[in-house]
């Protein structure tokens, strides 16, 4: 009896499964027979039919838009394939290079690679191989060139290294209360710390340049790599705080120092096919003495470094700790302005002044 009940219901199971098996086998049918091109009907104006094998073929392809971007794309990839092969500058074509100055140089390099000996070393001694290394990495690192100016008669440039710091309020008070501007080459990491400082310097109107990173000599100057990768975290950080256009730099030590020796060259051809230019100096304040100086000294030896010069780039820091930089500076202006100079700001639009 049970068995029999049992047997009942699984048969009629059986049937329920049948039944719904052949409903989805026909619905499929019917599906592949009309239901597929009337699914797709309304889409086929943009449906572009294809004969291939002298099978019929639909191929999903807007005639206008998609069309038009997969020719875009067939365009780019072969530039970057041509680019490898390319045998004159004839095939390149036109990017505006403020708007991709990293293309553009990508395909400089290019072009270096194929007309030159890749092996074969710059004038200044280091391999084409590495100038095309240096110029496919950074891609954030260039400045907008502008032409340069000559400089005129009689002009100061005052500039703070090591900052920001709780020093610079200081100095940009004296020099609002003066109507000066100056140009501070940061620290990055001092940047990082003080970032309202940083923006408050952009904000007074003064110029902004790269300093370091780290302003550890033995890193910074390790390798062309490693100061290109320096450079950059500085270049972000000042960029996070103020959209100011970063031209110019001041090499931690100078740009001829013993710590850069082996790269010297190579970071000054590649911060200039970059677009940056760098300054030294031909006045210190003595300020970053060990033992610090008295705001007498620092005075005297300002305005004894100015005295007799058409132009001026002068060497202060508004480090921590370096109170009497912020104490003198008010005092050198002063004397230098009744001396008859005027008072301007550094950029690579600056002739510029090198060691
Ligand atoms: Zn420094």
């Amino acid at each position: 009896m049970l068995k029999q009940r049992i047997n009942v219901k699984f048969v009629e199971r059986l049937k329920r499964l049948y039944l719904i098996v052949a409903l989805v086998v026909v619905v499929s049918l019917l599906f592949v027979k009309y239901g597929y091109s009337m699914v797709f009907m309304e889409r086929a104006s943009g449906l572009i039919k294809q004969k291939n094998n002298n099978e019929q073929k639909i191929t999903y392809k807007k005639p206008s838009r998609i069309v038009k971007s997969q020719n875009e794309t067939i365009q780019k990839i072969s530039f970057v394939k041509n680019s490898t092969n390319i045998s004159d500058s004839t095939s390149v074509p036109f990017v505006d290079p403020v708007v991709e100055p990293r293309f553009i140089r990508k395909v400089e390099a290019l072009l270096v690679e194929k007309n030159g000996d890749p092996n074969s070393t710059s004038k200044n001694g280091y391999s084409v191989q590495s100038i095309i290394d240096a110029s496919s990495k950074y891609p954030l690192l260039y400045a907008k060139s502008t032409p340069v100016i000559e400089n005129q008669n009689r002009i100061v440039y005052l500039t703070f290294d090591d900052g920001p710091s709780p020093v610079t309020v200081d100095v940009l008070e004296v020099l609002k209360s003066r109507g000066i501007k100056a140009t501070f080459f940061v620290v990055g990491n001092q940047v990082e710390l003080y970032p309202d400082i940083l923006k408050r310097i952009a904000d007074d109107g003064h110029a902004i340049g790269i300093h370091t990173n780290t302003h550890i000599y033995e890193e910074v100057y390790a390798s062309l790599d490693s100061f290109l990768a320096d450079y950059e975290q500085c270049f972000k950080k000042i960029k996070v705080v103020t959209d100011y256009p970063i031209t110019v730099t001041r090499y931690p030590g100078g740009s001829n120092n013993i710590f850069n020796k082996e790269i010297r060259e190579q970071t000054r051809e590649e911060l200039k096919r970059r677009g940056f230019s760098y300054f030294d100096w031909n006045v210190s304040s003595g300020d970053s003495a060990p033992k610090g100086i008295t705001s007498e000294q620092f005075v005297n030896n300002v305005i004894r470094g100015v005295r007799g010069k058409n132009v001026a780039v002068i060497l202060t820091h508004d480090a921590m700790g370096r109170t009497v930089t912020a104490e003198s500076i008010g005092t050198v202006i002063d004397e230098i302005t009744k001396m008859g100079y005027q008072f301007g700001v550094l950029g690579n639009n600056i002739e510029t002044l090198q060691f």
